[in-house]
């Protein structure tokens, strides 16, 4: 099965004012398509050629001679996660089992947030924020550049892009201001909620 760009989830205007239509026409049309692209290009020809992206990923994570197959298989994936990750209105203190949930591992909304938003800010330079499932409790975790919490077993529930090409042309520099956006405006709680 060839790996395709996926459609965005929402119209590209969608997430305004919070994330505009130009940011996700670089972000999707450009990086994440380009992500795909180079992924195509590494595996034609090879074993890999005819695996899921899931099946790619956890084939070749950890091998340093397959560095480059790792890294545009996890960008793709991990891009098309984000988009799932949020919705048009979403955000805000979530309620059913995913509310229930967070209160039972964080306490509160409020702490879940707090260490969401410090995952996100204390990740230096390009990665990714997530709430995962592990084992049956919810934690959350950060990772560097392409890496992506698929390959340490545990399940993935939402994420935030923090590379700057995710928020650079909406809120500049400001990655707090752009991941407060994403909590309050944006988080899909109806996704992480049937990923739990
Ligand atoms: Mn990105």
């Amino acid at each position: 099965m060839a790996i395709t760009l996926p459609d965005l989830p929402f119209a590209s205007d969608a997430l305004e004012p919070h994330i505009s239509a130009n940011t996700l026409s670089f972000h999707h049309g450009k990086h994440h398509a380009a992500y795909v692209a180079n992924l195509g290009k590494l595996i034609a020809g090879t074993d890999l050629e005819d695996k899921s992206l899931e099946e790619i990923i956890l084939s070749v994570a950890g091998d340093a001679s397959k560095a480059g197959i790792f890294n545009n298989a996890a960008q793709v994936w991990n891009h098309t996660f984000y988009w799932h990750s949020m919705t048009p209105g979403g955000g805000g203190k979530p309620s059913g089992k995913i509310g229930a949930a967070i209160d039972r591992d964080f306490g509160s909304y409020e702490n879940f947030a707090k260490e969401f938003v410090a995952a996100g800010g204390t990740q230096f330079g390009s990665g990714w924020a997530w709430l995962v499932n592990n084992n049956g409790k919810l934690e959350v975790r950060k990772t560097p550049n392409a890496e992506t919490p698929l390959t340490d077993g545990v399940i993935p529930l939402i994420t935030m892009d923090v590379w700057e090409h995710a928020y650079y042309l909406d809120f500049q520099n400001s990655r707090p201001g752009y991941m407060n956006a994403f909590l309050e405006h944006l988080v899909n709680w109806d996704f992480a909620e049937a990923n739990l």
